[in-house]
């Protein structure tokens, strides 16, 4: 069967790999589902693992099948599965349990073991291939009326998280209600991460480099946000203009994006960190400034890495409540089909260089 795979640590030694078919059988306890895969998401991970700058091969392979925004069709289920049968659609998660406490209450997101394992990205392989098995633990099922954008479930994951723990810590404030937020970064999680916040009530300002009009602007815009490009003006005069902030989501990678958040933020404010910096830039910031409003702000800074089961299924409520507030916005989204796992340098291509790119996703089999 085939796969798209790299030898991690290589850059450009993206190619077609052959694994060996997945059967029910390789599930213990008769727990395997087997999954036809109909289209995969293609992420800035993805790149950063094709550029041979992150990710790792599972044990015995010297390579890794990338590929971890998956969306596909039950095949096959073991004796011992429940609530999945043939025919449905679904979407695995990513992480695999580790041993920390975290990993053994089914929030292995939130694993504090020094090696973690996700599917396509590092130790496990991924889902750029023909089919793959897994134990239903990790299987969430998406309502056939969502087929169309379902392969943006793993993404929407990860922004229900870090939106989630905001919510989560602001607990600690007894009577909080946000009503406005700045998301920073228009790329796809930026946009989730818009589209959830709007579904939430909130009155949203997406920020971005690139000034309007672009797709990016138009899409924050159709979901019911203010865009503003930070050339025109930078995030800490969006505050005075359009705050105080009671939320910002950085989804940029950018560590000056970070710490602006931090000044930017209003009181009480909570600052959810979702982008993952793989640089090793060092930068300069009004150190006293930030550290004075964050303590006289009781401001609250937060990382959010991977997503567990409950935001998936979170996700899946969200994007059925999006059709209906927001008809077709969710699938404008889908910008850069590519057809074929054969077209691995098509995709490579579209995610280096297509700026105008939300999402890049591999069509691997057409019949969704
Ligand atoms: C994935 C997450 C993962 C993170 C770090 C992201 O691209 O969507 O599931 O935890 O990379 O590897
Ligand atoms: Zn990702």
């Amino acid at each position: 069967m085939q796969a798209v795979a790299v030898f991690p640590g290589k850059p450009g030694s993206i190619h077609l790999a052959d694994l060996p078919e997945p059967s029910v059988e390789d599930i213990a306890d008769g727990r395997g589902v087997l999954v036809e895969v109909l289209r995969v998401g293609m992420d800035g991970t993805d790149k950063e693992i094709s550029d041979g700058e992150y990710g790792d091969a599972p044990a015995g392979y010297d390579f890794l099948v990338i590929g971890h925004e998956s969306f596909g069709r039950v095949l096959e289920v073991g004796p011992n599965v429940r609530g999945l049968e043939p025919g449905d659609y679904v979407v695995a998660t990513v992480r695999r349990p580790g041993s920390s406490i975290y990993d053994r209450i089914g929030t292995y997101d939130m694993t504090t073991d020094e090696t973690y394992y996700e599917r396509g990205i590092n130790l496990l392989h991924g889902y750029l291939t023909e089919r793959y098995v897994d134990d239903p633990e990790y299987i969430v099922k998406v309502p056939a009326a969502l087929k169309e954008v379902g392969v943006l479930l793993e993404p929407t994951s990860i922004a229900e998280k870090g939106i989630e723990q905001a919510y989560e810590i602001q607990r600690r404030l007894k009577v909080w209600k946000p009503q406005r937020a700045a998301v920073v970064g228009a790329g796809t999680l930026g946009l989730l991460a818009t589209l959830i916040l709007r579904l939430r009530g909130l009155e949203v300002t997406t920020l971005a480099r690139t000034e309007p009009p672009t797709r990016n602007s138009e899409l924050a815009e159709a979901l019911g946000a203010r865009y503003v490009s930070t050339r025109r003006m930078p995030l800490k005069e969006a505050a005075e203009e359009y705050g105080p902030f009671d939320i910002i989501f950085e989804a940029t990678g950018v560590s000056l994006v970070a710490f602006e958040g931090l000044e930017a933020l209003g009181k009480n404010g909570v600052l959810v960190l979702t982008g993952i910096s793989g640089g090793d830039r060092t930068i300069e910031i009004p150190g006293d400034r930030i550290m004075l409003g964050f303590v006289l702000g009781n401001k609250v800074a937060v990382g959010s890495v991977n997503a567990n089961r409950t935001h998936f299924e979170r996700g899946v409520q969200d994007m059925a409540l999006a059709q209906a507030q927001y008809p077709g916005g969710l699938a404008r989204l889908l910008t850069h089909p590519v057809r074929g796992l054969d077209n691995y340098q098509e995709m490579v291509r579209l995610l280096t260089e297509e700026k105008n790119a939300v999402k890049v996703f591999v069509e691997v089999n057409a019949h969704v």
